[in-house]
């Protein structure tokens, strides 16, 4: 039997960080992928999707060419020839990842993992030992008991990217993360979009300005977004379905594609013999800050444990894992997380929402700089949106930073990288930032929270 200091069982974010780093410290390290290399965020997650988006953003583009003096004719999708340019970039960054695991002496093998004992595994008619096992199985589409909704033809996020057609008319359940991503692709696409949500805003765990700001662009975008509304049955008829909905409203959707996207749950078969200690409603592996379950020597990281479903985190979790199994003591902090929603506008955040800002320090100061006062979101024909910034009063310490519009995703590091070492409003203003940009936005928001603006009115 072979024997390796650390096994690690799924090959996504969280688990091939894990075995690289593992790896580099010295440890004779396999990692085992019973599908494909890149785990969910690689081939049917993260890259796909933005790839996808991406060609969205191309055709609102051509669609607002005219405002800008240059006629465009209407533009037309070849549904195939993007799932194929989709393909294309996936498989490239998939094969990347092998080459990293390989370059670094990780030995990879396909198969289906079960553990046998808290040093045994069993994958591909072999079994195997280990010192450590790093469990990186992250998760998979949830699919809630809605009566009809197991049809073959009510489709998952990850279905949906490989779609060889563009739905005339597409029913969204489920108005997250994930939900609002493909409303944005398809509604570009030109599908006739609606979203259902139970909660009260779409993208909900989002500051509240942000979410209210998304709906108010997604519906100008001409999505039809329901809110306080729930999916009670989903009915085919030939090729259309019914989406039956109470809540808020009473009302019966007619789309002839549905996709559902309410969530993800925790890869967990083949791990029943660990009997390891659980959480959140015992649907997700326990671990500390360490990323150490319940049974020493066994780790966790990524969608399994249920923490923040993300792809960096899976990966920062999967260093902290691999750095303690050589002693190391690194934790894990999840206070300054960076959050993107590639919706158009895109949105990111970081740190806390006002919210929980107020709950947690009391006195606020807050700003939110508009895009429309920001010469180059102007000069990009992209005026929807601003940035919010919320600090401590008494400290001016950056508590959280959300912003929604142009570039939004790109500008979320810098804040991360301050937000981590502690910085203040006072930090920012005293930082030259170049012209024109949207960065700028962040910098005249932290004017206008210290009370000094220059590109706008207080109290704005
Ligand atoms: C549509 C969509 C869009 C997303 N977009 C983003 C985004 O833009 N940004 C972001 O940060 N996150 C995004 N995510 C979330 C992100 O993909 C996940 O948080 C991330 O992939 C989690 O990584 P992981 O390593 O924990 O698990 P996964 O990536 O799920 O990888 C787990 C791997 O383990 C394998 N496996 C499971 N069980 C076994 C077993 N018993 N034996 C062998 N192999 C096994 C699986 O086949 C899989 O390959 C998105 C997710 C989806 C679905």
């Amino acid at each position: 039997m072979n024997h390796y200091d650390v096994a690690v069982i799924g090959a996504g974010p969280g688990g091939y960080v894990a075995a690289i780093r593992s790896a580099q410290l010295g440890l004779k390290t396999i990692i085992i992928e019973k599908d494909k290399i890149g785990g969910t965020c690689l081939n049917v997650g993260c890259i796909p999707t933005k790839t996808l988006v991406k060609n969205a953003e191309i055709v609102n583009g051509i669609r607002h060419a005219a405002d800008r003096g240059i006629i465009i004719p209407e533009p037309e999708i070849d549904m195939p020839a993007t799932i194929g340019m989709k393909n294309k970039v996936v498989n490239q960054l998939a094969g990347g990842v092998q080459m990293l695991l390989k370059a670094n002496g990780v030995e990879i093998i396909t198969g289906d993992a079960k553990t046998l004992s808290a040093d045994r595994l069993s994958v591909a008619g072999q079994e195997i030992s280990f010192g450590n096992l790093i469990i990186a199985t992250g998760s998979s589409n949830f699919i809630p008991p809605i009566p009809g909704i197991d049809d073959p033809g009510v489709l998952t996020s990850t279905e949906m990217l490989d779609l060889d057609h563009v739905p005339e008319s597409l029913a969204i359940i489920g108005g997250g993360v994930i939900g609002c991503e493909f409303a944005t692709i398809f509604t570009s696409f030109g599908s006739k979009v609606t979203i259902i949500e139970m909660m009260q805003n779409i993208v909900p765990a989002m500051d509240k300005d942000i979410s209210i700001m998304l709906k108010k662009s997604m519906k100008a975008s001409g999505v039809n977004i329901l809110t306080d509304c729930k999916v009670t049955q989903v009915n085919r008829l030939n090729d259309r379905y019914q989406v039956r909905i109470t809540g808020a409203k009473e009302e019966t959707i007619e789309a002839s594609g549905v996709l559902v996207s309410i969530g993800r749950s925790a890869n967990l078969n083949g791990l029943e013999a660990l009997g390891l200690a659980m959480e959140y409603g015992n649907k997700y592996i326990k671990v500390n800050d360490r990323m150490e379950t319940s049974t020493a020597h066994i780790y966790a990281v990524g969608d399994v444990t249920g923490k923040m479903m993300l792809a960096h985190v899976a990966s920062s979790q999967g260093i902290v894992a691999a750095e303690n199994i050589v002693g190391n003591k690194l934790v894990m902090s999840y206070d300054v997380v960076p959050n993107c929603v590639y919706t158009i506008p895109e949105i990111s955040s970081a740190g806390l929402t006002e919210e929980k800002a107020r709950e947690t320090f009391g006195e606020l100061l807050i700003a939110k700089f508009p895009m429309s006062a920001c010469g180059k979101a102007l000069a990009m024909g992209e005026p929807a949106g601003f940035a919010k910034l919320i600090a401590e009063k008494k400290t001016k310490k950056v508590l959280g930073c959300h912003i929604i519009g142009a570039n939004a995703t790109e500008l979320i590091g810098q804040i991360a990288v301050l937000m981590k070492k502690g910085g203040t409003l006072t930090d920012i203003e005293e930082t030259i930032y170049a012209h024109p940009t949207i960065s700028e936005t962040i910098s005249e928001a932290a004017h206008l929270a210290l009370g000094r603006p220059v590109h706008t009115l207080k109290g704005k």
